[in-house]
């Protein structure tokens, strides 16, 4: 009987179909991406460009868990349809939830392999490079962007990386769980993004999924004018348009450029 109960519970795991949901971020989130230093006013996104994606996604043993990311709001749709596709592979997440991203550091995963995607922050720099961050806006800070375990898909310069915890997946030759795969990079590719691990040149970012910069570059723009359709019905100054313009001119992100160009300052 036992067995005919764990069989049955095996089955139902099996079938339990993916969910999904896309919401405006609720006031709980914007309070705490403000408290993690995630988001301030400044940030190339206004919170209301920002959704909360829930999805149900397969954990390290199969089993379906319940995740969730902040994305940019041109982005949520599409990426529903990217999480069923890895759904349906049985592609594994080790970590997809908001305490897990944004949550207090001490109570964050201590092995650091936290999937996700909106982060207001420069682009990462190339381990190849001495610094660590570039100059321009990373795609995250946009929500147009996601990363995916980034312990078994490190980011990697010059044959090294950055993060102790990932040096043995510097070797992509063999396939080891969690490890991007040929079909995750097709669900990517179903919506136009590209894969940071295809990258031509010395720096690979395995994790790492964006769109192209062209289609970056007009989801900024209308963001951008949203955000200043905004800002000018609270104050129709010309002065303040003025400001919007110069904030307009900073915030645009160093994403020109095909695959293999410019790579680490989109990461
Ligand atoms: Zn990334």
């Amino acid at each position: 009987m036992p067995g005919v109960l764990s069989l049955a519970a095996v089955a139902l795991t099996l079938a339990s179909p993916f969910q999904s949901s896309i919401a405006p971020l609720p006031a709980d989130v914007r309070a705490q991406l403000r408290q993690a230093h995630v988001w301030q006013p400044g940030c190339p996104v206004a919170l209301s460009n920002l959704r909360l994606l829930t999805v149900t996604h397969r954990d390290f043993d199969g089993r379906p868990q319940t995740g969730q990311l902040v994305v940019n709001k041109s982005a949520a749709r599409p990426l529903q349809r990217v999480f069923r596709r890895l759904y349906g592979l049985y592609f594994p997440i080790r970590h997809l939830q908001l305490d897990d991203a944004y949550g207090r550091a001490a109570n964050r995963p201590t092995d650091g392999d936290v999937s996700g995607s909106f982060e207001c922050r420069r682009a990462a720099a190339s381990p190849c490079a001495r610094a660590t961050t570039t100059k321009a806006w990373s795609n995250h800070a946009f929500g147009l962007a996601v990363d995916l375990n980034p312990v078994e898909n490190p980011y990697v310069g010059c044959g090294q990386s950055r993060n102790p915890r990932a040096q043995r997946y510097r070797d992509r030759s063999r396939h080891r769980r969690g490890m991007v795969t040929r079909q995750v990079v097709a669900a990517f590719a179903s919506i136009g993004w590209g894969w940071g691990g295809s990258w031509s040149g010395n720096t690979k970012d395995y994790m790492h999924f964006s769109p192209p910069a062209t289609d970056c570059r007009s989801t900024v723009r209308r963001s951008q004018r949203t955000q200043r359709g905004l800002r000018d019905r609270f104050d129709g100054s010309t002065s303040h348009r003025r400001r919007s313009a110069r904030f307009s001119l900073r915030a645009r992100p160093t994403i020109a450029g095909g695959p293999g160009r410019l790579t680490d300052a989109r990461r």
